[in-house]
């Protein structure tokens, strides 16, 4: 697909299947959906859980607190959110911005799915507890697993899942920056690594041929002079 069919994918899935979402009550509740933004055609993209008071209201993700943290991270290692694609488990914001419920996040499974198939990213940062334990099918912790890098295969795409804490928990604990910051300074080595492997094989060399020159036989005695003149 060609970046431009790339973006025009992504648009009409989000019109068609997500603006107008009602597979949870969540719809009810909701401003408006929040279907994630950025690069259509990023090698990096990020999940984090849900939007929260401001997404609802502006309908875009990451735009409060947590959202200026983020961009803060990403130009620590030369990204902005327009290099990046960002989105979330949850579309819609969950009442008081309480954890996201299983059957919200079964339901919200496939946006998420067809956000990756559409923008085919090497590298899926995780955001927290939530993401993390979706994408990864595993029950760790982000505490433990933050860091650690995950080969994993998400529908037909195979990708290589960066599990990391939530901006939003460093905003209450600074104490994980440190933390945060070092694994975000990875996410460029990992994302050249990956982008290697999703490199298009290096075609065959075939030989090509080399015309048949006829060689005169060689004299059995010298020429009696040099009929070329190199002499
Ligand atoms: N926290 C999230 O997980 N997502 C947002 O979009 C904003 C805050």
């Amino acid at each position: 697909m060609s970046e431009v069919e790339r973006a025009v994918a992504l648009d009409a899935y989000h019109a068609e299947h997500v603006v107008g979402c009602t597979r949870c009550p969540l719809g009810e509740e909701r401003t408006q959906v929040v279907v994630g933004n950025g690069n259509p055609n990023a090698d990096v993209m990020f999940v984090g859980e849900a939007p929260g008071y401001h997404e609802d209201r502006q309908g875009l993700p990451f735009v409060g607190a947590a959202g200026t943290l983020l961009d803060e991270l990403l130009g620590g290692i030369g990204l902005d959110r327009e290099e990046v694609f960002v989105a979330n488990v949850l579309k819609c914001r969950p009442p008081g911005n309480r954890d996201p419920q299983p059957a919200e996040i079964r339901s919200c499974e496939e946006h998420l799915l067809r956000q990756v198939a559409l923008v085919e990213p090497t590298v899926v940062c995780t955001l927290g507890n939530f993401a993390t334990k979706l994408l990864s099918g595993r029950s760790e912790g982000i505490t433990r697993v933050h860091g650690h890098e995950l080969p994993i295969q998400l529908g037909e795409r195979r990708v290589l899942l960066y599990p990391l804490f939530h901006p939003a928990a460093v905003l209450r604990n600074n104490g994980l920056r440190t933390a945060l910051e070092a694994d975000f300074a990875r996410i460029p080595e990992l994302a050249r690594s990956t982008a290697a492997d999703d490199a298009p094989p290096v075609p065959e060399v075939v030989p090509v041929p080399v015309p048949e020159v006829a060689v005169p036989p060689a004299a059995s005695t010298p020429a009696p002079h040099d009929q070329l003149g190199l002499f």
